[in-house]
């Protein structure tokens, strides 16, 4: 009988091959009000991260500890690469996602849909295409908490696809607040997490599944239901298991939608990112603080992975 470590809590023996039980889950940074947005750069070994309501982009490394990216941030709160290797961030401040350039400057891709502003992007990811897909809801307008008190200017809280001639369109209009998205391995695949609990008992804390074809997505109906607190951001690793943030910890699905296991963290988790230098961390921000924790799985995302970035 192995003895497994506190933090890890198995649902699936399945669980067993992705996780250790010598690893240990690690505090790498805290002092903060609300992480997020974690985002891997192998190039730089190093970890980027929000702290949205501090208006900070942190940067995290083994070698050089904890230092300030950007701050003021404009609230940024999700972030991502492209397949350059460019940073794309989702900012409640401006309303925008914006690309930071190789010389530091900011290109805004998107900040108005159907002539009105957009709520307060939260999450983005990055497809084979090209094409940027981020969602919309209305965390960073509700309050002046992370970003700035305003009444919606959209009806709806969608997801969006930027095209990779820049065209934006409104690919799901039916969320009550859409949070976190991944993408499968295949990429035929987009899961995104639905948030709307957090202010209505009433909306299913659930992951819902899209087949994707170009720029269409069809609903393939609830993936999986996170047990404690909501789903906020999701990563998929390179076997199409499905790890999500929750209130407990971090939240492993198979592609058929089981439970496998949870990692169990201290604080509540809203995001996480593969990553390290041998590509098998996970990377999960909670709430103050970031913790590290080996997992035997790659991230999905290419550049997560050290065969890609050296
Ligand atoms: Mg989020």
């Amino acid at each position: 009988m192995i003895t497994l470590p506190d933090h890890l809590e198995v649902h699936d023996d399945r669980f067993l091959s992705l996780v250790h039980p010598m690893s240990q889950l690690d505090q790498i940074a805290t002092g903060f009000t609300w992480t997020e947005g974690p985002v891997w750069f192998g190039d730089h070994q190093c970890l980027i991260f929000s702290d949205i309501p501090s208006q900070r982009l942190m940067r995290w490394s083994e070698a050089e500890g904890l230092t300030t990216f950007r701050h003021p941030s404009g609230f940024n709160n999700g972030n991502t690469r492209d397949h350059l290797g460019r940073l794309i961030g989702c900012r409640h401040g401006a309303r925008d996602v914006v690309r930071t350039e190789m010389n530091g400057s900011l290109t805004v891709l998107a900040d108005s849909f159907d002539g009105k502003r957009l709520n307060s992007p939260n999450d983005v990811v990055v497809s084979r295409d090209g094409a940027i897909w981020f969602t919309d809801p209305t965390y960073g307008i509700i309050s002046n908490f992370e970003g700035y008190r305003a009444a919606p200017e959209q009806e709806t809280r969608n997801v969006y696809r930027i095209a990779p001639t820049g065209e934006l369109t409104a690919v799901v209009r039916d969320f009550a607040q859409p949070n976190g998205l991944c993408f499968s391995p295949d990429e035929n695949t987009l899961y995104i997490a639905e948030s709307g609990s957090s202010h209505d008992a009433a909306v299913p804390a659930v992951i819902r599944k899209f087949a994707v074809e170009g720029a269409t997505l069809t609903d393939l109906g609830a993936f999986a239901t996170i047990d404690r607190g909501l789903p906020d951001g999701i990563r998929c690793d390179t076997s199409g298991n499905l790890w999500s943030s929750a209130a407990d910890g971090v939240h492993c699905f198979a592609p058929d939608g089981t439970l496998l296991g949870k990692i169990l963290v201290p604080e509540v988790v809203s995001n996480l990112a593969f990553g390290g230098p041998d590509g098998r961390r996970l990377h999960i921000t909670a709430t103050t603080s970031v913790y590290r924790v080996f997992v035997d799985a790659f991230g999905a995302e290419p550049w997560t992975r050290p065969s890609v970035n050296g």
